[in-house]
Parts: structure tokens; C-alpha cells; sequence
């Protein structure tokens, strides 16, 4: 259905909105109501939002400062791509759908589709219970992901891609009209400046975009930045896969460790089949935990754990162990800015950007480009503020905030021995109910995978015969010898 009734749809329940947006795909009749859309960012979320408006515009340009490699190769712009990304269902099924067959394409490539038979997940040591089909979960380098994703982005007819760092934006009449920027090799103090003439202006320049200081400088408001203190320590190794995926017991495995477990501060373990025959292996810390900055240091780090992560440590390592640290998950607020000029949006971490051991970053942009062509078949009046995209991105930034972001200011609050309101406790008892009964319920696990894996709202965990279940599946389980 091409035509989409934005406030229709924004006064349905945030589950039923957030549930519509999960299964947005493309239609044949989408409006043309654009010539020139810029996207800033030529990363997952730019080159997602670039799918989405090469259906609306007459022509796409994706601005992006870093070169772009033909094959998979880890780049300056985006820090974090050597560490493990998981590419939850939401944002697998958002692909499938944009972009047809990509998840053929990445098996082709080597990558696997992990099915729950070949899967672990574990808490403090045991493992999750399953009911159904259970999910099937592409592993692949972020690099290769992104390599993927471009190729078929960059083969659509009306996209192309411009290298320059962007530097600002120019606005005629309160919308956004023209896109400066410095033509690759440029800097600060070059005068080879050039300008593009713009319709419709993505911001995908991920966690460290300066569209805030732009709209700043040029008398707009700027949108409130929300920080949650969440002091993370990657780090990442890659080791030689002597065994193919397909005759592989366990293929992909994922462990969290409470403090009451000894695990030497690993917090979260991950180890994935990935292409090019290999596996990827990542050690979680928190705050002064910093779990192996050497392979001898990350093969002792993982000697407590469940056995499988041994196992993936014996191989001959390839390359070194790569860190990363963050301190913070962030998000800036849109929906209630009173100045803000027409024809502009902003996606994927440059919006918000969590505590990245939920996985949720690039499914959420999916999400937002879901969000963005609802926007655009709601035909809505472009020489106005985007404000009911903002206000359908809100439902997807929340929900996952909430999952992310509940774990880490519980977390803090337990650590800083803070007194919290009673109905928040109560969310937070209920959350630790049905996480529990994960362990023993496979019914409830199926419930709480919708949520994390980002297919359903986190509302529908509040459901009182769900939790009603998960408490009882908690009482058998401990009256168990
Ligand atoms: C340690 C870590 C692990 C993660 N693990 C996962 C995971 O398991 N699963 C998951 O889904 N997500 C994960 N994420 C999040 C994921 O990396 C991001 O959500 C994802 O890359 C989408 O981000 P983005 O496209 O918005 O921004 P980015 O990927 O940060 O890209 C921003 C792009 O903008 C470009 N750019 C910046 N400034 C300019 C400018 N002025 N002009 C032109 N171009 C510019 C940059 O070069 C870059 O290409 C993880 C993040 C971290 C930090």
C-alpha cells in the first residue's frame, strides 16, 4: 500500500506502531516527491536510508568521507567495525526485503546462517531452554555486511556516491536547501569547498555527527543529548576455522556472566563462525575489566567459561586482538524541538547509539528507514518539519533504549546502592522474572527473543499471563534439586 496515514498510524499503541514498522517493505507505487535527497554517511544507516529514498527521489548522492573499498576491508570511519556485529532478525528480514536475496549472497560468500541447533546461549554457565522454530541468525564481518549492502545500493540507477567530508548545511525559507562539503583529500582550510543543491537531507553520520552544532550555529534548536553511563571494554581477536560450518556441533555462542559468577570480569562472551573460514571471538568488560588486549591474555581470560569459547581460542589466531572502548549509550532527543527546518532527518547512531552488546545498532537503523518511508508514503508537506518522522522514530529509539539501556541503569543503580521508585523496581523484578525463566521455558524465551532480536515492542514482556508463566517457571526451577 503506497499511502500511508501518518496520524492514523501515530494514534495507534506504541506495540502496534512499532510492530508496523518492523514489517515495512518496499511498494511499487511509492510517491516521487523529491529531485535531489543527500545522505551524510555512507555506512550501514546511510546506505539504508539511500534504499529507501531511491524509491521517493529523483536522484540519491550518498556523501561519504572515507574511500569506499570494492571488497570487504575495515575503514577509518568506522571505528568499531572490527569488533563482533550481530545482525539481529530484524534487521536480517529489513534487508530480505529491501534488498532480495542478500542473505543468499552473504552465504555465498561464505557466511553462515546460524539456526538454534547450532547455537548456545547461556547465562552464568547454563544455557538458554528453546521452543519452536527458534531464529536463524546471519554471522558475517561487519566489513562484509557493509560490502554487501553497498553493492546493491550503489546498483540502483538513480544512487550515487560523492567522497567529501560534509561541513554544513544552507537553508532557504526554514527548510534545508543546500549541503557544503570538502571534495576528498580537502581540509579544514582548503578553498576547494563545493555546495550541492538539495531537496531532502539525511544525517547518517553516525555517533559523531555534528548536525547538533550545526543546527546550533545556524539559530536552530539543537536536539538534547541523553547520556547513560555505560563504561563497556571490547575486545576481539580472529582465529583460524579449521572445520566447516556445516559439520560444526556449535557454530555460534553467546554467554553472560552475572558478578556472582567467577569469570575473571567477562561480562559477555561471543564467538561466531564468520566467513573466510574463520571464527570471531569477543570478551565483554565492564568499567576497569578489560578482558585480554593479547591472545594468551583473552585464551586465560576464557578458561572459567562454557568450554566452547576454549575450544575457538586453541586455533592459530589471525592478526591481533583489536579493543574498543565506549563509556557511554546516547540518544538525542528530536520530536520536541520548536525551530527546526524542513526537509531534514537524522538516522541510525547519529540518533542513538546503546551499549552494543544487545546487537540493536543496525537493526534500528533498518527501523528507521522504516520510519523514513512510512514518512515519505504518508505524502506528508515537506516545507514543514519532519515531525511525524521523528515521532515514529521515537517509538523505535525507545524500544530500544528500554531494552539496552534498562539492563545498564539498573546495573548503576545497584552499584550505587540508589533507591529506586516502586513501580520502576517493579519493571525491573518483572524483567528479572522473565530472564530467569528463559532458562526453563522455552515459550517465555520465544517471548523475550521477539523483543531483544527487535521483531516485537518490549511492551509485550509487561503481559500479566506472561509473567504470571515466568514466575512459575522460576518457583519449579528452584524447587528443583
Ligand atoms: C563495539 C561496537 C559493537 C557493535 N556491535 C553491534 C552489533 O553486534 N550489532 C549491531 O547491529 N550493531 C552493533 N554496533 C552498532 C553499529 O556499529 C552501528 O549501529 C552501525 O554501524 C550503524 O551506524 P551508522 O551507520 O549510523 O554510523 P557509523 O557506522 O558510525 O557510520 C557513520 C558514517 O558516516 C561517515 N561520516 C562521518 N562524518 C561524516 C561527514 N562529516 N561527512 C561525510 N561522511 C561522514 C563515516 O565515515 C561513516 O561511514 C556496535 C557498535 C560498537 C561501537
Amino acid at each position: 500500500m503506497a499511502f500511508m496515514d501518518l496520524d492514523h498510524l501515530l494514534s495507534e499503541p506504541t506495540d502496534a506502531v512499532f510492530e508496523t514498522l518492523v514489517a515495512v517493505g518496499p511498494v511499487e507505487d511509492a510517491p516521487l516527491t523529491i529531485d535531489t535527497a543527500v545522505v551524510l554517511g555512507g555506512s550501514v544507516a546511510g546506505l539504508m536510508a539511500a534504499r529507501v529514498l531511491a524509491d521517493h527521489a529523483r536522484r540519491v548522492v550518498v556523501v561519504e568521507a572515507d574511500a569506499l573499498p570494492e571488497e570487504a576491508a575495515f575503514r577509518a570511519g568506522v571505528p568499531q567495525d572490527q569488533q563482533v556485529h550481530t545482525l539481529l532478525p530484524a534487521g536480517q528480514r529489513w534487508l530480505e526485503r529491501w534488498m532480495p536475496g542478500l542473505t543468499r549472497e552473504a552465504q555465498d560468500r561464505g557466511a553462515p546462517f546460524v539456526g538454534p541447533e547450532q547455537a548456545i546461549t547461556a547465562f552464568d554457565g547454563v544455557p538458554q531452554a528453546s521452543e519452536g522454530e527458534g531464529y536463524h541468525l546471519l554471522a558475517l564481518s561487519r566489513p562484509l555486511l557493509e560490502v554487501l549492502i553497498r553493492g546493491r545500493v550503489a546498483a540502483l540507477p538513480n544512487v550515487s556516491f560523492l567522497r567529501g567530508r560534509a561541513t554544513g548545511l544552507g537553508y532557504r525559507d526554514d527548510a534545508v536547501s543546500h549541503v557544503h562539503y570538502l571534495a576528498a583529500g580537502g581540509d579544514a582550510d582548503d578553498r576547494d569547498a563545493r555546495t550541492i543543491e538539495v531537496d531532502f537531507v539525511v544525517d547518517a553520520m553516525g555517533r559523531a555527527s555534528r548536525l547538533a552544532h550545526w543546527l546550533d550555529d545556524s539559530g536552530y534548536d539543537r536536539p538534547a543529548l541523553e547520556r547513560l553511563e555505560a563504561p563497556i571494554n571490547y575486545a576481539t581477536a580472529l582465529f583460524e576455522r579449521p572445520v566447516k560450518f556445516a559439520d560444526l556441533p556449535t557454530a555460534g555462542a553467546l554467554a553472560l556472566y552475572t558478578p556472582r559468577y567467577p569469570s575473571g570480569g567477562v561480562s559477555v562472551a561471543a564467538a561466531q563462525a564468520i566467513e573466510d573460514d574463520r571464527w570471531l571471538l569477543m570478551l565483554m568488560g565492564y568499567g576497569d575489566s578489560r578482558p585480554g588486549r593479547t591472545v594468551d591474555e583473552m585464551r586465560s581470560a576464557v578458561a572459567d567459561l562454557l568450554p566452547f569459547f576454549a575450544t575457538v581460542a586453541a586455533n592459530e589466531p589471525v592478526g591481533d586482538v583489536v579493543t574498543y572502548h565506549q563509556a557511554e549509550s546516547r540518544r538525542r532527543h528530536f520530536t520536541d524541538l520548536h525551530r527546526f527546518p524542513a526537509r531534514l532527518v537524522s538516522v541510525g547512531d547519529a540518533v542513538a547509539s546503546f551499549n552494543p552488546i544487545y546487537g540493536q545498532g543496525m537493526s534500528s537503523a533498518a527501523l528507521h528507514a522504516s520510519c523514513l518511508a512510512t514518512y515519505l508514503r504518508g505524502r506528508p508537506d515537506l516545507d514543514t518539519p519532519a515531525r511525524a518522522f521523528f515521532a515514529l522514530q521515537q517509538v523505535v529509539v525507545d524500544a530500544a533504549w528500554a531494552v539496552s539501556a534498562g539492563g545498564d541503569a539498573a546495573r548503576l543503580d545497584a552499584t550505587n546502592g540508589v533507591e529506586v521508585p516502586e513501580e520502576l523496581r517493579l519493571q525491573r523484578w518483572a524483567m528479572e522474572q522473565i530472564t530467569a525463566a528463559t532458562l526453563v521455558d522455552g515459550a517465555v524465551t520465544d517471548a523475550f527473543l521477539q523483543v531483544t532480536y527487535m521483531l516485537r515492542h518490549p511492551a509485550t514482556l509487561a503481559d500479566p499471563a506472561l509473567l504470571a508463566r515466568a514466575v512459575a517457571a522460576g518457583e519449579r526451577h528452584r524447587q528443583t534439586p
